[in-house]
């Protein structure tokens, strides 16, 4: 089955005049016509330097209309488009760019500093201004090259969230980003009068691929922010009419500290998605009793990232949930055997469908563990209950085994989070002679409020069978973060090790 690869293209035949994307900084507004030019010019412009089906262009930059151009001109000329952390460190993008070989890397001019330390070879393109696009007119025409394209190849190289370990390279097809759109169109009823707010990262596939894609595939309109305060969130999802957005947790614990958030009642929205990790259920209630629509959704840069589909009605009779399987996606939870899991049970969710990544670059070894005869082994566990919602357990490596019974971080950290004390929590498995592991947390306070070990080990004594409560909990300011926002165990394990030795 083939289609057509160029749907900017289409999108501008079919609505040129609509809005299709609005800068919150320099407050300009691109039509669909518009995107497509600019995307048209930049993919000619590549072309004349060079760049060939399969090449790699990267992109350093905070959330700009950049984005859309360098991802759609690498639509209409088969390259593979790179969106790169810039909140990495220069020696992580110089192992990111040594992986990917990049022929042309786009960059704002706050990250120029840094390439004089990367002895690599390829060439840097100014993105500085919204109108970067018009200094390239003098460059010359080439339009003339017929290319062979089809929906299976190459179109995006997105890395994963290295929470796990080092981000790997998880290449997406022509075929993936548009079935990950069409799942998110059918399952949410988007159109041309949906708008979105995207504050979450373009390098991260939540920031591109979860509204932003979808939102332009259904002919509506994105409105970009570079970063996220909670104030301008709340009047930019005013301002602009916003009726779907997507935050991850820990931007949803800053939104509701908010007062603007508490005044506000965002006429036009009709669902606040949470995404990336696990959403406490204290943030769901919340929203529920503002009488909010609010849906936790769960993904990774290897399937889509939008996976399963629950009405925000079902989501109060089914707290936790992230729904069932979207339309075009086959969802399966195996146990330890390879069997699927009966009610209730815990295994590893497995994924197949047209949405999923190829293969992870340059990784084979583990391309060929993470997909298996055509499933995606997510490393996530879950379990599905009698009517086939599906709720994520926790991370499959997280998992700890203590004096041989199963514990999973998740249950010990949803509970804690109902403590009017505590802000965050992790928990964490460590080795010990006694236990085989032993259960650890990490608690931070809500600013200026104390608790002690005692209560919290009392607070867990309520809910939960004695080798599920942590042995010890350590207080802190603030739980450390991965680069997008996600709450680091690996860090935390460190950290222990080191206080150990
Ligand atoms: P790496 O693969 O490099 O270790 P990462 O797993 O953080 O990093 P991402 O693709 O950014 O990479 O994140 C996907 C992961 O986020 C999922 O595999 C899952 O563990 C977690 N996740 C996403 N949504 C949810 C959710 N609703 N509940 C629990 N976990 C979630």
């Amino acid at each position: 089955m083939g289609f057509e690869l160029d749907w900017i293209k289409s999108r501008s035949v079919l609505l040129p005049n609509k809005c299709a994307v609005i800068d919150t900084v320099s407050n300009n507004a691109w039509t669909y016509s518009q995107l497509n030019d600019r995307s048209a010019y930049l993919a000619e412009y590549f072309l004349s330097i060079g760049v060939q089906k399969g090449y790699r262009i990267a992109l350093l930059a905070t959330n700009h209309v950049c984005y859309f151009d360098f991802l759609f001109a690498c639509i209409k000329i088969g390259a593979i488009f790179v969106p790169l952390n810039w909140r990495l460190s220069t020696s992580e993008l110089g192992y990111m760019l040594e992986d990917c070989t990049p022929t042309i890397v786009g960059i704002q001019s706050s990250f120029i500093k840094q390439t004089d330390q990367w002895k690599l070879d390829f060439q840097l393109l100014e993105i500085d201004s919204n109108n970067y696009i018009s200094r390239l007119n003098n460059r010359p025409r080439n339009t003339k090259t017929k290319l062979d394209l089809s929906e299976n190849d190459p179109l995006a190289m997105i890395y994963t969230g290295g929470t796990t370990g080092k981000p790997k390279g998880a290449v997406l097809s022509h075929r993936s980003i548009v079935w990950n759109g069409i799942n998110t169109i059918v399952s949410w009823n988007l159109t041309d009068q949906d708008t979105t707010l995207t504050c979450l990262p373009m390098f991260h596939t939540g920031g591109l691929n979860a509204l932003s894609i979808p939102i332009l595939m259904a002919g509506g309109t994105v409105v970009l922010s570079p970063s996220f305060r909670p104030e301008q969130a709340v009047k930019h999802l005013i301002d602009y009419k916003c009726t779907i957005v997507l935050f991850v947790p820990t931007m949803y614990h800053m939104l509701i500290k908010s007062a603007d958030f508490e005044k506000a009642n965002f006429p036009n929205m009709k669902v606040f998605l949470s995404g990336g990790a696990p959403c406490p259920l204290g943030i769901y209630e919340i929203f529920s009793l503002r009488g909010f629509a609010f849906k936790e959704g769960y993904g990774l840069t290897e399937a889509g990232p939008n996976n399963f589909y629950i009405d925000p009605k079902d989501a109060k009779r089914k707290p936790g949930s992230v729904g069932k399987p979207m339309l075009f996606n086959e969802v399966k939870i195996v146990n330890s055997n390879g069997n699927k899991t009966s009610d209730d049970e815990v295994g590893e969710l497995l994924l197949r469908g047209n949405h999923l990544f190829d293969y992870y670059w340059n990784k084979k070894d583990a391309t060929s563990r993470a997909i298996v005869k055509g499933w995606l082994h997510t490393g996530d566990l879950a379990r599905m209950d009698d009517e086939g919602y599906v709720y994520i357990v926790g991370r499959k490596k997280d998992m700890i085994i203590t004096g041989g019974e199963n514990v999973y971080p998740l249950e010990i950290e949803n509970w804690m989070e109902s403590h009017d004390s505590v802000e965050e929590i992790a928990v964490i498995g460590v080795s010990d002679e006694k236990w085989g592991e032993m259960v650890i947390a990490f608690v931070a306070p809500h600013h200026n409020v104390s608790v002690t070990e005692e209560e919290l080990k009392e607070y867990c004594k309520k809910k939960m069978a004695s080798y599920k409560i942590p042995k010890r909990f350590y207080i802190v300011d603030q739980l450390p973060k991965t680069h997008v926002g996600k709450i680091n165990k690996n860090q935390l394990k460190k950290q222990l090790r080191k206080v150990k030795e």
